[in-house]
């Protein structure tokens, strides 16, 4: 059986892991081929002895000789700095890049892995946030798909499986509503980044758990639906079911809905990404709906959660909108991260940011880039 090869970019990560446990479970039909990390030496380390690729890359060059060293008696490649990132998704010995780094760092390797006709496996929400039009234009061009990792969207793109050119209605993007969901806004002011860690049910980077404390991660979504399933914004609904059975649900002409449903196990839509269009075995808990007994759904209220909202502002805005706004939220959700401000400041600060920094209508790729930067000082300036 052909193996399909691998390159993971961010395997020591919450889903770069996963994903390696999926390529571990069915060593049959996967090869691991390049892993990278941003820090994390000694976890890559132990990843690349037991996983054999020809390449590994450490983004940041002060662990260049810690890495290099370790693997010194192995036959692996070892490279350091992002430009690195962008050289590695496009070896020969690889058919899928899976994006599985955070932010807006994803951008260029992903631009790189389309360029020469990778398939994408797309955990990386901030680059279809950031740059979803180019992104989907460079894919139709290359003829290349971007298969969705994250749970929301395989979901509706497992929805759509089989229904040809039938229009979709609506989409019903399901949301946990993360662990301040029952919070008055007078709490609200108080919370700390701790308690956002603990999120209810998933287990995720911390970066993205405080997103999913603020709802900016359903927005970054809705955003995200927009570009894979060419939805316009309000199409899609996000809709609040706590128990995160629900991954999303779409909407037909006839009113027919269809959901995709299952425990809450990244491994499911990892796996689906790599063996699309099969359906493989895969070890884990399965849904027991007697257990369950009930499904909630609310609607999620953007007076306590203004990043739901940003984020349709910044759909409806188009052009670099919400490139502003995710670089301003990397920069305000690190520094809540490290509480240095509140939970109504940092929505705030991506506000103000979207308000101040210069709106470019029809951007290219230099301007994203000139944009974050922008965007990323602005934000910092706010709180420093
Ligand atoms: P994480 O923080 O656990 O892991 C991030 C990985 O990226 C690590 O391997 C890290 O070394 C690497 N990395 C971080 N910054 C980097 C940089 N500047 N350059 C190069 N590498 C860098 O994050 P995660 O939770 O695995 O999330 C990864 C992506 O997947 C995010 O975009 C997130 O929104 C998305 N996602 C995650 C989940 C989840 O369950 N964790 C679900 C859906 C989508
Ligand atoms: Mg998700």
């Amino acid at each position: 059986m052909y193996k399909k090869k691998l390159a993971i970019l961010g395997s020591t990560g919450s889903i770069g892991t996963q994903t390696l446990r999926v390529a571990e479970e069915h060593g049959d039909m996967f090869e691991v081929r390049v892993l990278t990390a941003n820090n994390n030496v000694e976890l890559l380390i132990e990843q690349a002895r037991k996983f054999n690729p020809d390449a590994v890359v450490i983004a940041n060059e002060d662990k260049y000789e810690q890495l290099r060293d370790a693997l010194a008696d192995t036959d692996v490649k070892v490279y350091a700095g992002s430009s690195a990132l962008c050289d590695v998704v496009t070896m020969p010995s690889v058919d899928i890049v899976v994006s599985a780094l955070v932010g807006f760092a994803g951008l260029l390797p992903t631009i790189e892995a389309i360029k020469a006709n990778k398939k994408i496996a797309l955990a990386n929400k901030e680059t279809l946030v950031v740059a979803g039009e180019l992104i989907t234009q460079l894919a139709i061009d290359n003829h290349v798909p971007i298969l969705p990792v994250d749970s929301e969207h395989s979901a509706i793109f497992q929805c759509l499986v089989g229904e040809g050119d039938n229009a979709v209605d609506k989409i019903l993007l399901t949301a946990s509503g993360g662990p301040f969901r029952k919070m008055s806004k007078d709490e609200l002011k108080g919370v700390v980044a701790a308690q956002a860690l603990k999120h209810p049910t998933w287990s995720m980077g911390s970066k993205i758990t405080i997103d999913s404390a603020t709802l900016m991660n359903k927005g970054f979504e809705m955003i995200e639906a927009k570009w894979l399933f060419g939805v316009e914004p309000d199409k899609i609904e996000v809709v609040v079911h706590p128990q995160s059975i629900i991954h999303s649900a779409v909407q037909f002409a006839d009113g027919a809905v269809k959901a995709q449903m299952g425990v809450p196990d990244m491994r499911m839509p990892i796996q689906y990404a790599l063996t699309y269009p099969d359906r493989k075995p895969l070890s884990g808990e399965r849904m027991d709906l007697f257990r369950l007994s009930v499904l909630t759904f609310e609607k999620p209220d953007t007076d306590r959660f203004p990043c739901l909202a940003l984020a349709y502002e910044a759909a409806h805005r188009k052009g670099n909108m919400a490139c502003i706004m995710n670089a301003a939220n990397e920069v305000a959700n690190l520094a809540f991260r490290r509480d240095e401000i509140s939970y109504p400041i940092l929505c705030d600060v991506i506000a103000e940011t979207m308000q101040k920094v210069q709106y470019v209508a029809l951007p290219s790729l230099d301007v994203y880039l000139q944009t974050d930067k922008e965007a990323r000082r602005y934000a910092a300036s706010l709180i420093h």
